[in-house]
């Protein structure tokens, strides 16, 4: 992409509205507009990113047997009164009436649609397991919207849905969704640790709200050390062994890790005092295991092997990609701007061109572009005719993990500088080996 036909509204003051680093810096490089009360466009650098979020989260959500689908934002109020919901949810849910002065409503999340679903096409327990995803808009009347997209009222979800014949094969769907979670905000840069958090009146313990420690966060959080070394799960782990996810999910669960919800002062103390760890966190993802909460009163049941009838067992399993987006920027910025992972940077490579005109500078440039280009490298090229100091400072700003820089005097030497937006690290090089660094041959 090149800068002069891009669409980059770059801000040079700090809005004043934006309370925390992430917002800030979002309205800033351009990424998103608020148009009004918790609600956002995405331009097309924020979209980018959110493309490449939602990518992460599909492939580890595939990769552990979720099967994609895509669910209305409109739902009928009859669906929800089937549940009991319509009537409980209170004021965080949008309701809305058609033209026939039909009861609908906005989703705030898809238990009762996917159960549905399911209870319309699956009859016996030889179809199960299943999990059912979507990522999909969800509407949130929050008391509060606040941080930008971090708690903003219509936001993206990705939200799973597990339908087993028992519970513990709810628990193996919940092991594997617990596991995905790791890969998929590692893939992301992300520390996240995985807390108990409350399961109300299902009780058990299988609910665990997945944080990411930064200061800007609205939990409070308190955990072992130990989880700062923990090993995630690699590529090859075997999703249809339960044994082995059921291990993996018992290493991550041993040291002690919750929110203040469900904080244990007496097994606090009992942790050595330099091995505490108490934040605050940034909730990115959320599972949970529900049981027959909607199977039983919505009638999704399933023939078992004993040729009884068992309403089936469930679980969902939440992930904020929009909220994700500022969490990633509040753990990874400086002075500077935002300093991207490179799974999620809206372009690999930056190249800037310090004195577009100049024949020798723009046709070096254009070289290096189609080359990166060719060889599947995501770039923009800085074209356009402003100084040297402020494409800097834009290519800081936005966060691009490395930046070629090319001047009238590099290139008649035949080099050309890059850049690590994360170490600051500048080196020199020839024309062709810089292009080999960064990918391209
Ligand atoms: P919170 O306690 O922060 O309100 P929640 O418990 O209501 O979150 P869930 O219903 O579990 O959240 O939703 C799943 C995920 O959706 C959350 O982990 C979070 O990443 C995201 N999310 C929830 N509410 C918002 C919001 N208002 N804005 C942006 N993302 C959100
Ligand atoms: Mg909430």
């Amino acid at each position: 992409m090149r800068l002069s036909r891009y669409f980059l509204p770059i801000l040079k003051e700090n809005p004043r509205e934006a309370e925390i680093v992430s917002h800030r810096l979002m309205l800033r490089a351009g990424m998103i507009r608020q148009q009004g009360a918790g609600s956002f466009s995405w331009l097309p650098l924020g979209k980018k990113v959110l493309d490449k979020v939602c990518r992460i989260i599909r492939e580890e959500q595939d990769r552990a047997g979720a099967l994609e689908i895509l669910m209305p934002t409109i739902q009928s109020a009859d669906l929800w009164r089937e549940s009991g919901r319509y009537e409980d949810y209170g004021k965080e849910m949008l309701r809305i009436k058609d033209r026939h002065e039909r009861d609908m409503l906005f989703g705030p999340t898809n238990e009762e649609m996917v159960t549905e679903i399911f209870r319309s096409y699956i009859k016996s327990y030889k179809d199960l397991p299943l999990n059912l995803y979507h990522i999909q808009w969800k509407f949130r009347d929050e008391v509060r919207p606040r941080f930008g997209v971090m708690r903003s009222r219509e936001f993206l979800m990705k939200d799973a849905y597990s339908f087993d014949l028992d519970f513990e094969g709810a628990k193996a769907a919940y092991n594997r969704m617990f596991v995905s979670y790791l890969r998929t905000f590692t893939r992301m840069g992300l520390k996240a640790i995985p807390m108990r958090a409350d399961t109300g009146p299902i009780g058990g313990d299988l609910s665990h709200e997945f944080i990411i420690l930064a200061d800007t966060g609205e939990s409070e959080v308190f955990c072992h050390r130990d989880y700062l070394d923990l090993k995630v799960p690699g590529e090859a782990t075997d999703f249809t062994n339960d044994d082995e996810i059921a291990g993996i999910v018992r290493d991550w669960t041993t040291p002690y890790a919750a929110t203040d919800e469900m904080h244990d002062e007496a097994a606090w103390d009992k942790i050595a005092e330099g091995d505490r760890l108490s934040a605050r966190g940034i909730e990115v993802g959320h599972i949970f295991h529900f049981g027959d909460k909607y199977s039983k009163p919505m009638g999704a049941k399933v023939t078992g092997p004993d040729g009884k009838d068992h309403n089936v067992s469930m679980g969902s399993y939440g992930i904020g990609p929009t909220r994700l987006i500022a969490a990633i920027i509040e753990a990874s910025h400086d002075e500077n701007g935002i300093i991207w992972p490179e799974s999620v940077a809206p372009f690999d490579v930056g190249i800037i061109n310090m004195k577009a005109g100049d024949a020798e500078c723009d046709r070096v440039c254009d070289e290096l572009y189609s080359k990166l280009t060719a060889a599947g490298r995501d770039v923009l090229y800085d074209d356009t005719d402003q100084r040297p100091g402020g494409k800097f400072a834009t290519a800081d700003l936005i966060g691009l993990p490395w930046q070629m820089i090319v001047g009238p005097r590099g290139v008649a030497a035949g080099e050309i500088e890059i850049k690590n937006r994360r170490t600051g690290e500048r080196e020199t090089l020839p024309i062709e080996a810089a292009t080999k660094r960064l990918g391209a041959a």
